[in-house]
């Protein structure tokens, strides 16, 4: 187990909320002071623009820019200039599909699943709407998840786009992704992979995997917000147009025309989110210093606690026991859980509760909302245990 105490002092939000017991990092995780810390260096020291400025501090804050683009290029095993700073996932996700919409065409078939985050699926559901391409569903098994035969069920030669998440926000599954990927070039369609969930909890190679496309958020993985990556074959990258024109993105402009930059800096138009990248590089660097062995273990290990405990309470529904990356999705029979949530609040238990982004999984399940708890790095026993009482005086209070 990870020394919780000491992680602890690394998170300055707990010495603000003496009381909080944060289960909701499948939201957006919580910020070590490293991040906090680098992006007020960013702040204080230098503050100003990069790749523009001819003057020491723009070189100073273009090169940290920059060599957060390495730590970023090392993270998921890419190269340099394949790695494109965004928003967040659901920027880059949607930048992909945007390219697609002149590229598919009637005929051409788009793979996703129920398993989705809203920006994995709506993105293509608006491509399908709009080039006439049909949007396949993979059928999920009796346990929620997307498996390798039901891929290949919906998988035609037809199919020219795939996009999936590799770790489900509702479920915590882990999508067998690998083999995906190489059943679908081998009937040439590129694969587009929602890592946004996968990020905080396992290394990514995007080489081994052999994905087309990735992205991730920042605010997941101990960043900033308003950071995310969108990881594409530099090839892909070449050839697909920007979404966005304006300034740093162009090499020369006449009046009729124009030349773009070469990848990434031609999809990153206007001020980029610099103190976005520096401290999503901090944030990499933490990560990596914990490493991801010991997150798997802590939070395998706080997810069996818990769920040893809620086996005993009467009242609930577990909807994903066999979570690979401990999330716990879960009802109190009979009670909204909205309702619920405001009991888990009044005792400083932040957890979530709705459709998660995600209304075709939730539907799957036969609910309209969920509870969702998410352990994480700087949870512990006793974190779970609070929540443990919770649930019970939420059942006791509603009945
Ligand atoms: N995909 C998954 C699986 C997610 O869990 C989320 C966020 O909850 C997103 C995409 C969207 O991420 P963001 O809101 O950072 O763009």
């Amino acid at each position: 187990m990870l020394d919780v105490k000491v992680i602890r002092q690394n998170f300055p939000i707990y010495e603000h909320n003496k009381d909080l017991v944060y289960l909701d990092t499948g939201a957006s995780s919580l910020k070590p002071k490293a991040v906090i810390d680098q992006v007020d260096h960013y702040y204080s020291n230098l503050g100003v623009n990069v790749h523009r400025g001819v003057y020491g501090l723009s070189y100073e804050a273009t090169d940290l820019y920059e060599e957060a683009r390495t730590t970023v290029a090392k993270f998921i095993n890419a190269n340099f200039d394949e790695v494109v700073f965004t928003r967040g996932t659901t920027a880059s996700l949607n930048m992909v599909a945007q390219s697609y919409l002149s590229v598919l065409k009637e005929g051409d078939e788009i793979i996703t699943s129920e398993l989705e985050h809203h920006s994995s699926m709506l993105p293509w559901l608006n491509v399908s709407k709009k080039t006439n391409a049909k949007l396949n569903y993979v059928k999920l098994n009796d346990e929620g998840r997307i498996t390798v035969e039901a891929f290949k069920d919906v998988l035609t030669t037809n199919t020219k786009v795939v996009a999936l998440t590799y770790v489900s926000n509702v479920m915590g599954y882990i999508t067998p992704i690998e083999e995906i990927i190489k059943l679908a070039h081998e009937v040439g369609a590129v694969v587009i992979v929602d890592a946004a969930q996968a990020a905080p909890h396992m290394p990514i190679n995007v080489k081994s995997l052999d994905c087309d496309y990735l992205a991730f958020s920042g605010h997941k993985i101990l960043g900033p917000t308003g950071i995310g990556v969108l990881y594409g074959k530099k090839h892909l990258l070449d050839q697909m147009e920007p979404s966005e024109y304006g300034g740093d993105m162009v090499d020369f402009v006449v009046k009729d025309n124009a030349k773009w930059k070469d990848t990434p800096y031609k999809f990153e138009a206007g001020t980029p989110i610099i103190s976005g990248a520096i401290g999503l590089s901090s944030a990499i660097k933490y990560l990596m210093s914990i490493g991801f062995e010991a997150i798997e273990a802590h939070t395998k290990e706080l997810h069996r606690y818990t769920l040893e405990k809620l086996k005993d309470i009467k009242g609930i529904e577990v909807y994903n026991s066999k979570s690979d990356t401990g999330i716990i999705t879960f009802n109190i029979i009979g009670v909204h859980p909205h309702d619920a949530a405001s009991i888990f609040d009044k005792n400083k238990v932040c957890i979530r509760a709705g459709h998660h982004c995600a209304q075709l999984i939730t539907k799957w399940l036969g609910q309209i909302a969920t509870l969702r708890a998410t352990l994480y790095i700087y949870n512990n026993y006793e974190d779970c245990d609070r929540f443990i009482d919770s649930v019970k005086e939420t059942i006791d209070f509603f009945n």
